[in-house]
């Protein structure tokens, strides 16, 4: 007999690992286990979601006719590690050995491999793209953009096709998707379930052994299994698709999920199938529920951008998590943490963040990752952060997004210029500036938004980098006509400002 591995983000029924065994002879394992919860101190929900899940998924499995050897993070044998509790399964059942799914991490990659035990890793064939798809994609390209891998990726699969040729004549519908948030949001946001008896008893394990880590634990209300992800994911399409690209990128005080899928937890966790999840959104077009900037935009989030920074994750390798192209250096900010800031956005966003275990897009690149890129924050313990914070976070998915989209710490492989702005950007697509201690149309002086002196402070001290950029020019010539004076003054407050940020004032 074999053991097969189960991770606690491979909760699909059709797992390769699963597929490749019989339920007759093998044994799944499965363990919540200290590393795994405490590599970066995770958000309590994060924990909670995974080990609910895995319960779940665990007594799924044993309905199904599997043997499951399931170890809870408090039981007295517990060795810790992934690889410590298959040795011990391993010598319990005299195993001959594991078969497992790749994980989604190059830590625990290089784990399983040193592993003395004859192991056989499977891929992952729960994305569209293999790694040879994306290698044979890449291969020979100067610049690996996403928009042309997304085409391929709409042939691939079909969606959004009118044979040939993309449904409405068009492949990409953003300029369309970048609306300022609307005055009322109609959706009432994600689907909420009330705790059930295991809920409730990871609940009470999470708050004894994880309590003090970042994040608010209850109220708890994320779906446990397929069947209410899929309730969840009906709910979504219903009432949140429809408006979902037109203020995808906006931000509202009192609205933290606007009209986004929250779909990301479910998908990474294996929950939810990325096909199932994009032809469900295609039906509602072609039903007419949902307009094509919308649904396009969505999908294109799916089978473009996530496929997409998985493959960036995989061919870079282990040393991507530790770029840092621009040089920064400054400590992660306690702000982040959620010490008191007196800017609101970030306020806004961190706060969403230890509610929720949640923030969109805009919140993660353009206000966290637009500040942290602006005051020279150290990649990795920005990366750190965002791993533990957010409950769809895993560093396949999460390093690209924060090494390269937000931080250009990757020199330019996923983004053709840094994604910075000044307060300008946050004020059009939110209400955060309207309640914030600073003003945001102040370009200097006491009340001047740090955005607006860290913009200029960004361009200026990386003017050798960037100045060539075609993408910048235009930044560049703005600050050359500025007078010696006004750039002195802007650079003097900027200066003086960090300084405070890194003596822990609240600014
Ligand atoms: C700095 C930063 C860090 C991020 N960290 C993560 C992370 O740890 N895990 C994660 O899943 N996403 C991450 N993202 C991408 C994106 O912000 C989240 O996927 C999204 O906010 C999840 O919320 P949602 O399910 O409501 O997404 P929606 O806005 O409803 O989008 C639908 C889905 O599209 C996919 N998607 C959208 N954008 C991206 C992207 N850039 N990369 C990969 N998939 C994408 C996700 O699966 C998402 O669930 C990060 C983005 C940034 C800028
Ligand atoms: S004024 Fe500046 S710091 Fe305040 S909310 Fe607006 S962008 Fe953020």
């Amino acid at each position: 007999m074999r053991l097969v591995l189960v991770l606690g983000d491979q909760l699909s029924p059709n797992l390769s690992a699963l597929r490749k065994c019989d339920k007759a002879s093998d044994v799944v394992v499965m363990a919540e286990v200290g590393d795994e919860a405490s590599y970066v101190p995770h958000h309590p929900k994060k924990i909670a979601f995974l080990f609910a899940a895995m319960r779940k998924f665990a007594d799924h499995l044993r309905r199904d006719g599997w043997q499951v050897a399931y170890t809870r993070l408090d039981d007295p044998e517990n060795t810790g590690s992934i690889t410590g509790e298959l040795i011990r399964r391993a010598s319990e059942h005299k195993a001959a050995g594991v078969v497992y799914t790749e994980p989604g991490e190059w830590r625990l990659i290089a784990a399983l491999g040193d592993m003395p035990l004859k192991s056989h890793s499977l891929p992952d064939d729960r994305f569209i793209a293999s790694h040879a798809d994306f290698d044979a994609w890449a291969e020979g390209r100067k610049q690996l953009r996403m928009e042309y891998f997304y085409r391929d990726m709409r042939r691939k699969t079909g969606l959004l096709m009118d044979g040939d040729q993309p449904e409405g004549g068009k492949w990409n519908y953003d300029h369309d998707n970048r609306k300022p948030a609307p005055d009322s949001v109609d959706y009432a946001g994600p689907m909420q379930f009330t705790p059930d008896e295991t809920v409730e008893e990871v609940l009470d394990l999470v708050a004894r052994r994880f309590g003090n880590n970042f994040g608010d634990l209850r109220p708890f209300w994320f779906a446990i299994d397929t069947g209410q992800a899929r309730q969840h994911l009906a709910h979504w399409i219903k009432g949140g698709l429809p408006k979902f690209g037109d203020y995808q990128d906006a931000m509202l005080n009192d609205h933290k999920f606007l009209y986004h899928g929250i779909v990301g937890l479910y998908l990474n966790a294996g929950l939810l199938d990325p096909l199932e999840v994009c032809q469900a959104a295609e039906a509602a077009y072609r039903a007419g529920h949902a307009p094509l900037n919308a649904v396009e935009g969505f999908i294109r989030q799916i089978i473009g951008w996530r496929e997409y920074v998985r493959g960036i994750y995989f061919r870079e390798g282990p040393d991507y998590v530790s770029r840092n192209a621009l040089g920064h250096s400054r400590k992660l900010p306690a702000m982040y943490w959620g010490a008191p800031t007196k800017m609101n956005c970030i306020a806004k966003a961190v706060d969403q963040t230890k509610t929720e275990a949640y923030a969109h897009h805009i919140q993660r690149l353009m206000v966290t990752g637009n500040f942290a890129l602006l005051a020279g924050i150290d990649p990795v313990e920005v990366h750190e952060w965002y791993l533990a914070v957010y409950a769809d976070a895993y560093e396949w998915v999460e390093a690209p997004n924060v090494i390269g989209m937000s931080l250009f710490a990757d020199d330019g492989i996923i983004a053709s210029k840094p994604y910075i702005s000044s307060g300008n950007y946050i004020h059009k697509m939110s209400d955060y500036c309207g309640t914030c201690a600073y003003r945001v149309q102040d370009k200097t002086g006491a009340d001047a938004c740090p955005f607006n002196l860290l913009y200029w402070h960004f361009l200026n001290r990386h003017r050798d980098r960037f100045a060539s950029n075609p993408r910048m020019g235009n930044m560049y010539s703005v600050w050359d006509k500025m007078d010696a004076e006004r750039k002195a003054l802007i650079l003097g407050q900027a200066d003086k400002w960090l300084e405070h940020l890194e003596i822990g004032k609240n600014v």
